[in-house]
């Protein structure tokens, strides 16, 4: 519990399968998204639920040169008990660009789950994990992809649910994992660099 340990008395939960940044309502909405609908009740009802909002921080951390970002979040809770912090080193992708831009410093926090989407749901536009759209794919057999240099054999795309319940998230930043000075003074930020990254490097 000391202070000055570089290991945060909070666990991480590092499981993220990814991030949805998302426009809807009056402002960006950031979605952490969890792997089925159940683990992402649980995280909600266990940890966020009990953040005090105005102490939700959500820190992104771009290393230089290998084009991805480090997700990370944390806040102070009325249950200390069962208090998580996030983090996750994602691919830098449009929609990240977009949120960085257009954010103005507030966003609501959400939880995501993706859900399965097979071809009888989808529509023909839809992209399959194949890369090929879904009117590609072939309802006779077996859903395999028509096209001929493709080896899909089945069509699968992923939709992305968002929570309902929100938070307001005013406390975003983002940083550059080259500004060193930036990273060992955010205790939220360093915690996570130190546990995911640099303690396994030497
Ligand atoms: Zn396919
Ligand atoms: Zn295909």
């Amino acid at each position: 519990m000391s202070s000055s340990s570089p290991l945060s008395p909070i666990p991480w939960f590092d499981d993220i399968q990814g991030v949805a940044y998302r426009y809807y309502d009056l402002r960006m909405n950031v979605a952490p998204l969890i792997a089925d609908q159940k683990q992402s009740l649980y995280i909600w009802q266990e940890t966020i639920h009990w953040w005090l909002d105005h102490t939700i921080k959500i820190r992104f951390v771009e290393s230089d040169g290998d084009g991805t970002y480090w997700f990370i979040m944390g806040a102070q809770t009325q249950r200390p008990s069962s208090n998580l912090s996030f983090c996750k080193n994602l691919p830098i992708s449009d929609n990240y660009e977009r949120f960085k831009k257009g954010h103005d410093g507030e966003a609501y926090l959400r939880l995501g789950v993706y859900k399965k989407k097979a071809l009888e749901e989808a529509k023909g536009g839809e992209i399959c994990k194949c890369g090929h759209e879904a009117s590609d794919h072939d309802e006779n057999d077996g859903d395999a992809c028509l096209y001929k240099v493709c080896d899909c054999k089945e069509f699968v795309t992923f939709q992305v649910t968002l929570s309902r319940r929100k938070k307001t998230v005013t406390d975003i930043e983002f940083i550059s994992e080259s500004d060193e000075e930036a990273v060992r003074g955010d205790p939220l930020v360093w915690n996570c660099m130190y546990t995911h990254k640099y303690s396994k490097e030497s």
